[in-house]
């Protein structure tokens, strides 16, 4: 059987940015772009006083300072969402409301310290986008989303109020106490990093990158083990962002020496992209829950300019984490985008055919962690082709937008 027909109910896409994406919405879309000179242009077409880029690969060009001064004053976030660009002139402009953005935005460990910061001046213009984000969401098949560092208060209050079913909302600590009573009950839980990511190189490794460093771990064990109480003690919920090796085994070994109850704590581990078969055992038995992105698997492709032929072999092991170690899809393994791209068509495309079959998720196993239990928001029809590796996507909402 190499070409199939099969339904899902429409995705809940359990780890994206909403408020973050929205308000870069109008940003111009370079995730198509091979070669700096289509990044350039792409730029040079952005209006208004700042240009923005998103979804740069800094795998494939540098952005040379140079180049960037040329467009006046223009701001480039990374694909990943880890790393920025900052023109000179951009620098002049942002320097007097976002001083310590200007100073600290090319240092990768000041960036990696405070991300939810350097979010909140993409998403200072407000939550306007966000109706439309979420429209868009809709049409690539998904309903309901997790916004991993809402921000600013707007745009909780907004996404409570008109998508309450559809939205659940995550802060970082400090976004989460300057938050008022009606926000605050909104967010469900606190999302905390401990390492940085890929794109970037500062995901923390257990070994080290090819051209050397192990990437960055933002805490010790100790101020993590402080944090996660902290978790516990504001909303009784924590994701932590881990990806490498090393921050999964420092985040582990927290967990198990601080001896929070599970009752107190619920925790989720995001990403976990290189979590190993020992790891993947203790983060069972913590009662953890994995929240992991099938199209990361493209990762093991991507990023062998920087990770060892291990890592690349190691990234995303779904087999092991079900087939081994006992995980399961919709209770401790769920699924999510990170925005990159997002949509049912990548979701399912990486999930069926990545490029090592260790990743690979069967079809039933994604729609338990991936998709809403049910149909009544819509359906997703699918025509999925094994021999061309494809999988085509036709949204049926159940009501017009
Ligand atoms: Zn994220």
């Amino acid at each position: 059987m190499s070409a199939f027909r099969a339904e899902l109910p429409l995705l809940h896409d359990r780890h994206t940015h909403v408020s973050f994406y929205a308000a870069l919405a109008a940003a111009a879309d370079l995730s198509g772009c091979r070669v700096l000179g289509e990044a350039l242009e792409k730029l040079g077409e952005q209006k208004g006083p700042l240009r923005l880029g998103r979804g740069w690969r800094s795998n494939l060009y540098e952005l040379p300072p140079a180049a960037l001064d040329r467009l006046g004053p223009a701001l480039v976030c990374n694909v990943s969402l880890h790393s920025f660009r900052m023109s000179a002139p951009a620098r002049e402009l942002l320097a007097r409301d976002f001083p310590d953005i200007a100073a600290g935005i090319d240092d990768q460990d000041w960036v990696e310290r405070h991300l939810p910061r350097v979010f909140s001046l993409f998403t200072a213009s407000g939550a306007g986008g966000i109706p439309g984000f979420m429209e868009r969401l809709a049409a690539l098949g998904v309903w309901a989303a997790e916004d991993m560092l809402v921000c600013p208060e707007e745009a909780a209050l907004l996404l409570a109020r008109s998508y309450a079913g559809r939205v659940k909302l995550w802060a970082a600590p400090d976004v989460y106490r300057r938050l008022g009573q009606e926000a605050k009950k909104a967010v469900g839980g606190i999302k905390l990093f401990a390492d940085g990511a890929l794109g970037a190189r500062t995901a923390a490794l257990s070994g080290e990158y090819l051209r050397g460093g192990q990437g960055l771990l933002l805490h010790s064990r100790d101020e993590l083990e402080g944090l996660l109480r902290e978790a516990a003690d504001l909303t009784g919920r924590v994701a932590v962002h881990a990806i490498g090796g090393a921050a999964l085994e420092q985040l582990l070994s927290a967990l198990e020496r601080s001896g929070i109850p599970a009752g107190d704590l619920a925790v989720r581990i995001e990403h976990a992209q290189l979590i190993g078969p020992e790891q993947a055992r203790r983060a069972k038995k913590l009662g953890a829950v994995l929240c992991m992105q099938p199209n990361f698997s493209s990762d093991s492709a991507d990023y062998a300019d920087r990770l060892p032929e291990e890592c690349l072999r190691a990234n995303n092991p779904f087999r092991m984490l079900i087939d081994g170690a006992g995980f399961v899809p919709g209770e401790d393994l769920l699924f999510g985008s990170d925005g990159m791209p997002h949509g049912a068509r990548a979701a399912l495309e990486a999930a069926l055919f990545p490029p090592y079959p260790g990743q690979r998720l069967a079809l039933a196993e994604f729609r338990a962690g991936y998709c809403l239990p049910d149909t009544s928001a819509g359906r997703l029809a699918l025509e999925i082709d094994e021999e061309k590796r494809t999988a085509a996507v036709e949204v049926r909402l159940a009501s017009a937008l």
